[in-house]
């Protein structure tokens, strides 16, 4: 069984970063991946400090380049469980290896739940779009579309309202408070109360929203607030403490309640883009680090005790 520093679970920006950070500070590290980050729909990137529009593919093959280029291992594999033992963490792996490591760093992302509306996830990612930072300039002065009625809908209407003079906010009848549709209104938001059937879509784009009563609402992309279901399962397997809502709970370098077991970007943060899960992932490599060196001085204390 192979035995590494620090193992760490997902390739996305957070694994890729703390990978980076850890593997320049001389560490052992692994990082095991399932080939399958959050934006791989998503044709471009944005927002991301000096990479905007870049396909995200290409901004996570130049991070696996730079991880290998200072020694880190990268292993295209799911990791089905991991455990902890009386030294560290055993991993076990999709093909059945086993591997060791000190430390874990678990930062397998979120999965979006869609509404089942037909046509719905087809589009996903192309003109049914969840979040305005990422997409919302392209989309910009276009008509466009909030699917509602969820908590915290309205507001996400009104964020969506910043990228264009035409949105309609869609919603089943009688889910509208009386604030909110004069906060719509005063914001000229035009309100469609109704139970969406399914998207018009024709020569491969987005043409409207299609209601029970036969209306179809001309719209050129449909904002959609997904429910957001963390990939956390290795997490809690491992006995991670997690707040009301299910959510495993970290300090703000990512460490969680399990001693030597830290967690990054969308697995722990639904609101974590690519570049603040980059960022959260540096700073729990650089805690991860600081952890094991404070464990090296102690081993070294103690062998320096026995010989002395
Ligand atoms: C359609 C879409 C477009 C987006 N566009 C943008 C944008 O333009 N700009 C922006 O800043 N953000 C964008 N985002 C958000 C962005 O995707 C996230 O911020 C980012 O992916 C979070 O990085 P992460 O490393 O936490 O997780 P991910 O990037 O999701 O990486 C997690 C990795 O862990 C792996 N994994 C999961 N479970 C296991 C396991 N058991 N074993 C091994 N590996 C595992 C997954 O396969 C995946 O590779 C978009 C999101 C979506 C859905």
């Amino acid at each position: 069984m192979s035995q590494y520093d620090v193992a760490i679970i997902g390739a996305g920006a957070a694994g890729l970063s703390a990978a980076l950070v850890l593997s320049r500070a001389r560490r052992k590290v692994l990082v095991l991946d399932a080939g399958a980050p959050r934006n791989a729909a998503a044709n471009h990137m944005h927002g991301y400090l000096s990479r905007d529009g870049l396909p995200p593919g290409e901004l996570l093959a130049a991070g696996r380049k730079e991880v290998r280029h200072y020694g880190g291992e990268i292993v295209d594999s799911t990791v089905r469980g991991l455990a902890a033992g009386s030294t560290g963490f055993r991993v076990r792996l999709a093909e059945g290896q086993r591997v060791s490591a000190r430390r874990l760093l678990v930062t397998t992302g979120l999965r979006d739940e869609l509404p089942d509306i037909p046509g719905l996830r087809e589009r996903w990612a192309r003109d049914v779009l969840h979040c305005p930072y990422c997409h919302g300039h392209e989309v910009r002065d276009r008509r466009l579309g909030v699917l509602g009625g969820g908590p915290g809908a309205v507001r996400y209407a009104q964020i969506v309202r910043e990228w264009t003079h035409d949105l309609v906010y869609f919603t089943p009848p009688g889910t509208l408070t009386a604030a909110e549709r004069t906060q719509l209104t005063a914001r000229a938001i035009g309100i469609v109360e109704g139970t969406v059937k399914h998207l018009v879509v024709d020569d491969d784009r987005l043409r409207g929203v299609q209601l029970g009563d036969g209306c179809v609402v001309p719209r050129d992309a449909l904002f959609v607030p997904p429910r957001f279901v963390p990939n956390s399962r290795l997490l809690t397997g491992l006995g991670c403490d997690t707040d009301e809502h299910g959510w495993v709970t970290t300090d703000p370098t990512g460490r969680t309640s399990v001693p030597g077991v830290w967690a990054a970007g969308n697995v722990v943060d639904p609101r974590a883009q690519v570049i603040t899960a980059a960022g959260a992932g540096s700073a729990a490599a650089i805690a991860l680090n600081a952890d094991l060196v404070d464990e090296d001085v102690r081993i070294a204390v103690d062998s320096y005790g026995r010989t002395s």
